[in-house]
């Protein structure tokens, strides 16, 4: 299927690898021009490069902290026009509330909930006037079904999730959609740290915590980046016009409820 975004420029956050990569790896797929980001100079020059090398699409890589307004802007600016705009940033660390201090939760609520909004701030008007937008916005399935010891994830994304669910409401009748994706189980960089800290937790080996996270998965796997940006792919579709608002999980049927 032809996904009608051809020649469109994207801005995708947190993409030199995993979930972000993923999806600007999709996006490029289809012919959409990149904007990536991410803080490490180097790995988010490769990611362009392999993205680029692959699909012949135009990708510019911005290394900057997308949670600060330096970083934001800088994005930005590198974006003739952001047309579609994935949201992303690193998740907050698990642990204990109790051990939690008043700026773990602001530095999370920067990350998982205000950054994306104020880059929905700065792009939803322009995409109104142009009769098309797509945001994507990559929480966690934590937002359904909380886990308990990413309480920083619980919180700061379903913060995120109640704006979305107001905005998107009021952006689709100009053809702009806002969506969320919510990650259960993927292989990535994340998934290896929060495993590490669940094996020491429970006193096991890393191989018996991963087995364990894996076992709880209907699908018997692990989600790879490349399925996830499919899916994000196709929210940005032409023909995604008329999904907005909506938290779509992708994950190997982990969710264990009807709705
Ligand atoms: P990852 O660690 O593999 O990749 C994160 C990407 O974001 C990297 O490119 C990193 O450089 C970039 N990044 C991090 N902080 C940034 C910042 N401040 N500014 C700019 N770039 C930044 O992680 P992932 O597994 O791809 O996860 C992506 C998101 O999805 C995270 O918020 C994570 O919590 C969430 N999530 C992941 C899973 C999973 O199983 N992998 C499950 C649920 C939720």
């Amino acid at each position: 299927m032809d996904f009608g975004i051809a020649g469109k420029w994207a801005l995708v956050c947190g993409a030199s690898k995993g979930l972000g990569y993923g999806c600007a790896r999709a996006l490029a797929g289809e012919g959409v021009n990149v904007v990536i980001n991410a803080r490490s100079a180097q790995p988010l020059r490769e990611a362009a490069a392999r993205i680029g090398g692959e699909t012949g699409a135009t990708v510019v890589a911005v290394a900057c902290d997308i949670t600060t307004e330096a970083g934001r802007a800088e994005a930005l600016a590198a974006c003739p026009q952001v047309d579609i705009l994935v949201n992303n940033a690193g998740g907050p660390p698990p642990g204990d509330f109790r051990k939690f201090t008043r700026d773990d939760w602001i530095r999370a609520i920067d990350a998982n909930m205000l950054t994306p909004i104020e880059l929905i701030k700065a792009t939803v008007d322009p995409m109104i006037a142009r009769k098309f937008g797509r945001v994507v916005n990559i929480t966690s399935s934590a937002v359904k079904a909380p886990i308990d010891i990413l309480g920083l994830s619980n919180g700061a994304r379903s913060g995120l999730t109640g704006f979305v669910a107001g905005l998107s409401r009021k952006t689709v009748a100009h053809n702009v959609t806002i969506n969320n994706l919510l990650p259960g189980v993927f292989g990535t960089d994340r998934l290896q740290k929060t495993v590490e800290m669940q094996a020491q937790s429970a006193g096991i080996s890393f191989d018996e915590a991963l087995a364990r996270r894996v076992a709880t998965v209907p699908a018997g796997r692990l989600g790879n980046p490349e399925e996830f940006g499919q899916a994000c792919a196709y929210l940005c579709s032409a023909q995604a016009s008329y999904v907005t608002g909506q938290n779509f999980l992708i994950d190997g049927g982990a969710y264990p409820g009807t709705y």
